[in-house]
This record gives C-alpha cells, structure tokens and sequence, in this order.
C-alpha cells in the first residue's frame, strides 16, 4: 500500500476519503484537520492562555502535543492541569504519565486533588460515582482557571465523544442537554474549547502512537455508563459498513440545532456562592457539596 500523496509506504487507510495515508502524511493531515477546526469553530485567537485539562489518557495528552507544537504559530499561551479525583490503582497511572509528558514538552504542569480542594474522593463515596466526578471536575477547572487567569480551556473530546453525546442525549429524550452540548444561553467564562471535534478516536489514537505517546489501557473502575457503551459500539458497526457516518451525524446536529434552540426553556443564573453558572439558586457543585456536608452555608 502505497500513500496517496507521495511514494512511502502507507500505513493508514482513511476509509471515508479513501486516501492511504503515510506516516508523514498521516500527521500533516491531522494537524491540518484539528487547525481549520478551531479557525472554523473560532476556538482560538491570538494572544489566549489556555488550560489544558490533562489526564495523562491519549486524547488529552494528544492534545497537549499538538497545542505545544503550535502555540507560537497560533500565538498562545498554554498550561496543563491534571485533576487527581482520587481513584486509586487508576488515576495513579494517568497522573504519572501526565507528569513525565509536561516534563518532555516542558509545559508548566499544575496538580490540583479533590481532597485538597473540597476535603473528599471519589474513592470515598457511595455510588453516584460519574455524576460526583463530572460536577467536581468542571467546577475544578473553572476555579483553578480563574486562579491562573486563563480565558479558555480545552479538553480531548475528539468526534466520537461528540457523537456518542449527541445520540445518548436523542434516545433519552433529553432536549435540554441536546441543545446545550453545543448552545449555552450565557456565554460561559473561560470558554470551553475542543480542537479536537473533528477527528475520530481511532485517529486520535494513532496520532498519538506515531508521536511517542503512551496510549494507557486502563480504564476507571467506575466507569458504568452502560448505554454510552452500546451506542459506540452501534455507531462503530455503521461506520464501519458506510464510512462517514460520524461527521454526518455531527452535520445534522449542527444543522438542527438554530431550528430548535427555542425548545430550551431552562434558566441560566449565578450560583450565589461560587458564581458558576447555575439552572437554580446554586450551582450542581455547590448542592452536592452541600449534601455531602462539606460545605456548611
Ligand atoms: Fe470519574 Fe466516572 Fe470518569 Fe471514573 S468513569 S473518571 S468516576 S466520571
Ligand atoms: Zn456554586
């Protein structure tokens, strides 16, 4: 197999274009990809500080690869942040790697623990793992991005994030959260960003094989989001058999998505205590905080 744009050996077949690809062109587009994304997205302007959510997996470090090798072509600042939630025999190994990656890159590398921040870890609770992780997770960066004054922060979520979010939030009938994966009704400060949106995890995967990446098996013993599953692995079928799907899918979001913003009649506020955005009186983070006794009002 031969590249479809000069005479090395290809080693990768991109079924939807049809081209082969070598391992010099395989990066280059890639690269290209993920940077028409963020100029067509507008993610990025110049001059931005961003914070990069790293947990030591292969889309964040991925990420962290390409934003330090084009920062000074995109003209920012950027800074990693790895959130240790306290889920041992797991999160150990991520934050390791996460440590030697911002080492080999030279990218200034902050830690920040669940139990330093809000006194708990996950490791700690009852159940309701996900839901604790998620809310604590976002209200950590938002606050530690405030602290380091970044204006934006970027996370790996590659294409079949995207889409898998977009058809689990279709078959639970969850309009609010459909609209409001894409649409929020205030503008959120820092902005979240995602360079990554249009290109496949498998990609994301072998992107980060041929740069040197470590690509860490392991999964949380958390994880249980049983229907997510299902539904990659549904998604994956079709794409398999009729190459494409994914991005058609992500199209016609896209395309939906002004005709039924109206359908969102949520409230948007500030929490009264921490000012994160927030549907009633207080944000999510601080509720559960709240319930769990480690914050007293
Ligand atoms: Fe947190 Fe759940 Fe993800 Fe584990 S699977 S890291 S508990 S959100
Ligand atoms: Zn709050």
């Amino acid at each position: 197999m031969i590249c479809s744009y000069c005479a090395n050996k290809a080693i990768y077949f991109q079924r939807y274009s049809g081209k082969k690809l070598c391992k010099k062109h395989f990066i280059e587009k890639f690269e290209n990809k993920v940077l028409r994304t963020i100029k067509k997205y507008r993610m990025i302007n110049r001059n931005d500080k961003i914070l990069v959510a790293l947990s030591g997996g292969k889309d964040s470090s991925s990420l962290l690869y390409f934003l330090n090798k084009y920062k000074d072509l995109l003209g920012i600042d950027i800074i990693a942040v790895t959130i240790d939630e306290g889920i041992r025999g797991y999160r150990d190994k991520t934050i390791k790697y996460a440590k030697s990656l911002t080492k080999r890159l030279n990218v200034e590398h902050i830690i920040v623990s669940f139990k330093d921040r809000f006194g708990f870890e996950i490791d700690e609770l009852h159940g309701n793992y996900c839901d604790f992780c998620g809310v604590f997770r976002r209200k950590i960066l938002n606050m530690i991005s405030k602290e380091i004054n970044t204006n934006k922060i970027a996370t790996g979520h590659n294409l079949d994030d995207e889409v898998q979010v977009i058809l689990l939030n279709f078959i639970r009938s969850n309009i609010h959260n459909f609209i409001r994966l894409r649409y929020k009704k205030v503008d959120l400060f820092p902005k979240r960003i995602k360079p990554f949106l249009e290109v496949s995890e498998k990609e994301v995967v072998l992107y980060a094989i041929l740069n040197g990446l470590k690509v860490l098996e392991d999964e949380c013993p958390y994880v249980n989001n049983v229907l997510r599953y299902k539904i990659a692995r549904f998604i994956n079928e079709i794409e398999d058999k009729d190459p494409g799907i994914k991005y058609s899918i992500l199209r016609m979001y896209e395309k939906l998505l002004p005709h039924i913003i109206h359908l969102d009649r949520g409230n948007v506020s500030k929490c009264k205590i921490c000012g994160d955005p927030a549907s009633r009186d207080i944000c999510k983070g601080c509720e559960l905080l709240i319930k769990i006794n480690k914050l007293k009002l």
